[in-house]
């Protein structure tokens, strides 16, 4: 009885006293570091911190209209529109009513809003610092890049806010695996498709996407396929236009994406003959100070076309998974990236990335990361510096072939003790070995078939270390070092020779 009473007076008491607003000239605010200043100092209102209108929401790049007679502020940031009237304890953004624990309100002729709220609706994040009273809004926008692990294809996710891009689908059978990937990442809808060539292992799964998802923009290479997964794709992007999407064939174009952030399709060309590959549409993602570099499966010939582009990029996503076909040491000099991001399948049938490539990019200074071991790799960057997270450590064999180790005082140079240590003429694989204590640098190496009068030729910065084999293969198999598809050794007898840079016979099979 005593307890219901005193509730009841506890009620009546807050029903009779005003809403208590406490200036609070000690309250501070920040926006990316840049403490704001205000010509009303913020108030406290049932612990939210309201602060003037015009600072709030200019500080975090938005326009704003007053309507005096209705005390209802708009403000616009890119696609974003809140409307929020003094006094009201609901506001909308972008159209969808929002409950707000503390109105706005007109303090001093001022009129303030919660800063949590605005920030927050604006795309920013906001932490409160209550030792320092201070509310630290950050107005960057986290920008995830998603290599989706879909095995021996391409599927590239960018998340951005509210802005969403895929590259590629991966393999037919991947399609269901991307939507459920992009249903967990909370994707409403995607901004723009790029569909980078005809190839199966890139568009296979587009037409689940494109049938899940609601597309605005479809960029695709031009480039027509008779295949039936073209068809496939052709067919759901043609839908898709027909409900409104625009379906677009690559050239020079550029996206905003708000926040500091761009997409750009750079014009490569369109006269490739029948090498689709090459075909592949290249994107550049920027995002203020990082950026990312897509190339599909663009091959070396079109690579050193572009040198002078705007292919510079912190991020990689290496071409044609891999294979030596891609990846120019001219390119990759020019990209100059520092991660690169191979897209392959676990022992894929090609051998996929070739060691040439890994100590191509190796020597360009790039740290590798790949999809082989499972997994997706996932870079988060604020537009500043950025974080790679993958399922395994870098590729293991660039550490047996650091870049660097060419010039390193420890170097067999004439290559003694560096020996054919077996062919195997039946399985077309040629093991050799370093028996030395230095490792060998086999740039300008040279192994020849003697029947077959074939060479193959070491790639440029091979290092074979010290105490370690390697092996070739020719004949369809796939090894650290891939020759020919087709057969070399004959087999009812052929000896192999190898020579060094200086042309010196090294070592002979059988010895
Ligand atoms: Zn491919």
């Amino acid at each position: 009885m005593r307890r219901g009473l005193s509730l009841l007076l506890t009620i009546m008491l807050l029903l009779c006293m005003p809403v208590m607003i406490v200036a609070q000239e000690d309250t501070r605010v920040t926006v990316d570091g840049k403490l704001l200043s205000f010509d009303v100092a913020p108030a406290l209102v049932q612990g939210r911190t309201l602060v003037p209108l015009r600072t709030i929401f200019e500080s975090l790049g938005a326009k704003i209209e007053w309507d005096g007679v209705t005390k209802t502020v708009t403000g616009t940031k890119g696609d974003t529109k809140v409307i929020l009237t003094v006094d009201k304890k609901t506001a909308t953004v972008n159209g969808k009513t929002v409950e707000l624990e503390v109105p706005g309100t007109i303090i001093d002729n001022r009129t303030l809003v919660p800063a949590r709220f605005i920030a927050e609706a604006l795309g920013a994040n906001v932490v409160w610092d209550a030792g320092t009273r201070t509310a630290r809004i950050t107005s960057a926008t986290e920008l995830k890049v998603h290599f989706i692990d879909v095995g021996q294809a391409d599927a590239i996710f960018i998340d951005f806010g509210n802005y969403d891009i895929l590259i590629d689908g991966g393999n037919n059978e991947d399609g269901q695996l991307v939507v459920d990937y992009l249903k967990k990442l909370k994707t409403d809808d995607i901004e723009i498709l790029i569909a980078t060539h005809p190839h199966e292992d890139h568009i296979g799964g587009l037409d689940d996407v494109i049938k899940a998802y609601k597309v605005k923009t479809i960029v695709d290479s031009g480039y027509v396929h008779s295949s039936k997964t073209y068809e496939d794709y052709l067919d759901a992007a043609l839908e898709e236009k027909e409900n409104g999407a625009e379906v677009l064939k690559d050239t020079d174009m550029s996206f905003e994406l708000g926040g500091g952030a761009k997409f750009d399709v750079i014009e490569t060309g369109d006269d490739f003959g029948d090498n689709i590959n090459n075909y592949s549409v290249l994107t550049k993602l920027t995002y203020k100070d990082v950026k990312f570099l897509f190339t599909g499966d663009m091959e070396k010939d079109v690579e050193s076309k572009i040198l002078n582009k705007d292919i510079q990029a912190d991020i990689l996503k290496v071409g044609h998974h891999g294979s030596s076909t891609s990846s120019g040491r001219e390119f990759l000099d020019k990209v100059g990236a520092k991660i690169a991001v191979i897209s392959a399948g676990q022992d894929n049938e090609y051998g996929h990335p070739h060691l040439e490539t890994l100590v191509a990019i190796g020597r360009s200074g790039g740290n590798i990361y790949s999809t082989t071991k499972g997994g997706p790799v996932v870079i988060t960057t604020n537009g500043v510096d950025y974080q790679v997270q993958a399922g395994q450590e870098q590729v293991e064999v660039i550490e047996q072939n650091l870049p660097g180790q060419t010039t390193s005082p420890n170097i067999n140079a004439g290559g003694s003790g560096v020996i054919i240590k077996v062919i195997d003429l039946k399985n077309e694989t040629v093991i050799i070995e370093n028996t030395s204590d230095k490792d060998v640098d086999m740039t300008g190496w040279k192994l020849v078939s003697v029947e077959g009068n074939q060479t193959y030729n070491f790639p440029d910065g091979f290092v074979l270390k010290a105490k370690k084999t390697v092996k070739i293969a020719s004949g369809g198999g796939t090894s650290e070092l891939n020759w020919t598809k087709a057969n070399i050794w004959n087999n009812s007898g052929d000896p192999g020779e190898l020579y060094n840079s200086n042309g010196d016979l090294v070592s002979k099979y059988p010895r």
